[in-house]
């Protein structure tokens, strides 16, 4: 599995950081970036509950 942040729709809020330490980090414009691609298989679930608080649904999964 891939994660992707779209940019232009994160706000920098830190939830995904939060739920998941290990694939997500904010870059230093406050923007979440993806730092475990693919994500680790141990991290999918943490990773899919990160996509689903995001609050703009900024994170995609493919
Ligand atoms: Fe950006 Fe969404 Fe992560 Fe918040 S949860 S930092 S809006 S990607």
């Amino acid at each position: 599995m891939k994660a992707i942040v779209d940019r232009e729709a994160c706000i920098g809020c830190g939830v995904c950081v939060q739920v998941c330490e290990a694939v997500f980090e904010l870059d230093g414009d406050s923007i979440a970036v993806v730092k475990a691609n693919p994500v680790p298989a141990d991290q999918e679930a943490a990773c899919k509950e990160a996509a689903q608080s995001c609050p703009t649904e900024a994170i995609k999964l493919q």
